[in-house]
């Protein structure tokens, strides 16, 4: 008896687990099978330094390679009003913030960024913008380098949702990366949420964003709830007064892993 209801619990803990565990071996390949199709060969990206950027991998849609922002839009549509010069674009105060023309869903994302130097202002006023993934979750961008503001709000934080695991920060006009790994939210016909949207960040290099789940989209002082969407939407840049520059930014969408 009391075997049986420990397997019930099993049983029933499996069940529960199995829907978060997504990468699982494909029983239709043999192990070391060799007829299994081997992946897809690319170029793969190489490091940014200080100086240059890096050059994206072959299979990566390129969003910003230092010479235009055609990619881009403004919140209306219209061409993004935001500074292009040296290889690099600045957010220009009070011009709204920017979106790809593009929509995108499960991604991988390469963000660099330079906080503007010397430093100016505190707290939340100090080199804020944000990489608003779909325009709705914001991996916060701030000078956060020897500057203290609320933990959930500092660089690399899913913002009001999780601090960094580290504060991993460059000084100011040093060039940083973000890394993002990124599957979006899922909902079924009737708009039930099925799956919550899931986020892992490298910040200059170190993992600050453990495959965290996401509670809705980010706000300022607000956690709102899920709402039905498309599975692509358009990926945002923020503008918050501040003339943070950007460069070598890409993306590679990723496949549903259903
Ligand atoms: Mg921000």
């Amino acid at each position: 008896m009391r075997r049986i209801s420990l397997f019930c619990v099993c049983a029933f803990v499996l069940a529960s687990i199995a829907p978060f565990c997504r990468a699982q071996v494909d029983t239709k390949w043999k192990i070391h099978d060799p007829d299994r199709p081997a992946p897809p060969e690319i170029d793969p990206a190489t490091a940014s330094t200080q100086d240059s950027p890096g050059r994206p991998p072959s299979d990566a849609v390129v969003l910003f390679d230092g010479k235009d922002l055609s990619k881009w839009a403004d919140k209306e549509g219209g061409p993004a009003k935001w500074k292009v010069e040296n290889g690099y674009f600045e957010v220009v105060p009070k011009t709204g913030e920017i979106h790809t023309r593009e929509p995108f869903g499960d991604c991988q994302l390469h963000v660099e960024f330079s906080e503007p130097s010397p430093a100016k202002g505190q707290d939340q006023d100090r080199g804020n913008s944000g990489v608003f993934l779909q325009g709705l979750y914001e991996t916060q961008v701030l000078d956060s380098y020897q500057s203290k503001t609320y933990a959930d709000g500092q660089a690399a934080a899913i913002y009001g949702q999780y601090p960094p695991l580290v504060n991993a920060s460059r000084p100011p006009g040093q060039w940083q990366t973000y890394d993002i790994i990124f599957h979006g939210p899922r909902f079924d016909a009737s708009g039930k949420l099925m799956r919550p949207a899931r986020e892992t960040v490298f910040h200059n290099g170190v993992l600050v964003q453990d495959n965290v789940e996401l509670t809705g989209p980010t706000g300022h002082h607000v956690r709102p709830p899920y709402k039905p969407g498309p599975e692509k939407l358009p990926l945002a840049l923020q503008d918050h007064n501040h003339p943070v520059r950007y460069r070598n930014i890409w993306i590679r969408e990723l496949k549903s892993p259903e």
